[in-house]
């Protein structure tokens, strides 16, 4: 152990950091959604705009570095006297700060970050500065959860947000979701424009529920602004409530707009007589692995799965799994769709509980159709 501390980046290193591990859209990735934009801003393409050429010369460039760097000398000189002896952890990249972006990894818009490697080593990191942090004196703290989140046990919803410093929002976040759908303005709601179509599909169990991963080409419009349909999912029982009351499962279908915007469009599925025809079409590929993307042996008609009443409420939320990254646009149709025991007892086989646990609407503005 050496009292020797690693260099910390000036601003023009900072701009030399590795962007925010965007998941592409491709069928490599386990999550269906990217974030382009969000994984890209602030952290990539604001520090690549700092690192631009700008009026300074690179003489002074290089003294303003030379003092940055002899004052950050100065602080960690002290920094290390202040822990005795006491160095930080190895670092696999010495001199690299790693950004965390709270949409990194960003899973599924809401269900599918399936990669419990890249968990372990981002949380390798905060590790680090948690201990040249510690106070002198101050027993080491107890080593960060670890493993795959999940909705039960002690990798349960209450604690994601230590799972993965990237989960900080799970927990710190003020406009989570899912919410019970009560009060709220009741107001002339636009309608929104659904351009569906049926559509070639795979179906994948990525370990927190079955999703079914849309080809290109279905857009819902409200607002101003076109969203693409990514993917839909399933939650048992309903996330979402409406005015107290619960749902045998939803079904999410999650869009993105051309800037990375997420809208989800919240389906509420009920026991009844009637089956549902496209429930029963994602059924029918369900791969017998987990992980494995089952291409699917027909096309799907999202256009199938809209209620005769388009009615809806709307609020800004967030994904209800983990990164919980908020600025999500939810609408939650209003009415519910028929689904029979058999189609529920499919789902319940292989997720008997995927639901995270309502959260608080803190104040958020609710618009309802009246
Ligand atoms: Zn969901």
């Amino acid at each position: 152990m050496t009292a020797k501390l690693r260099p910390l980046p000036s601003p023009r290193s900072r701009a030399l950091l590795p962007r925010g591990l965007a998941p592409s859209l491709g069928a490599a990735a386990l999550c269906a959604v990217a974030w382009p934009t969000l994984a890209a801003t602030p952290t990539g393409e604001a520090a690549a705009a700092r690192a631009k050429p700008g009026a300074t010369t690179a003489a002074q460039q290089s003294a303003a570095a030379a003092g940055e760097l002899a004052n950050l000398d100065l602080l960690r000189q002290r920094l290390a006297e202040k822990l005795g002896a006491t160095a930080p952890a190895a670092s696999a990249h010495p001199g690299v700060m790693r950004v965390t972006n709270p949409a990194e990894g960003g899973a599924d818009a809401d269900a599918t970050r399936a990669s419990p490697s890249r968990s372990r080593t981002a949380a390798r990191a905060p590790a680090t500065l948690a201990l040249a942090a510690r106070a002198p004196g101050e027993a080491a703290r107890p080593p960060q959860r670890r493993g795959p989140w999940s909705y039960g046990g002690e990798n349960g919803p209450a604690s994601w947000a230590e799972l993965d410093p990237a989960f900080g929002l799970c927990a710190s976040g003020r406009r989570q979701s899912p919410i019970d759908i009560r009060g709220g303005v009741a107001v002339d709601l636009e309608p929104i424009r659904f351009d569906y179509r049926p559509s070639g599909f795979t179906v994948v169990d990525d370990g927190h529920t079955i999703q079914a991963r849309i080809a290109p080409g279905n857009t819902l419009s409200v607002g101003g602004r076109s969203f693409e349909l990514q993917q839909m999912h399933f939650h048992r029982p309903a996330e979402e409530r409406i005015d107290g009351r619960g749902f045998d499962m939803s079904l999410h279908l999650v869009h993105r707009d051309a800037e990375g915007r997420l809208a989800v469009l919240a389906l509420l599925l009920q026991r009844g007589d009637e089956a549902q025809a496209v429930v029963q079409r994602v059924w029918n590929d369900l791969p017998l692995e987990k992980g494995l993307e089952q291409p699917a042996s027909q096309p799907l008609d999202p256009a199938a799965l809209l209620p005769q009443d388009r009615g809806y409420a709307t609020y800004m939320g967030s994904l209800t799994t983990p990164p919980c990254s908020e600025d999500v646009l939810w609408m939650v149709m209003r009415q519910p769709l028929s689904v029979t025991q058999a189609q529920l007892d499919v789902f319940a086989h292989l997720y008997p509980m995927n639901a995270r646990p309502l959260q608080s609407a803190a104040g958020r503005l609710i618009k309802r159709s009246p």
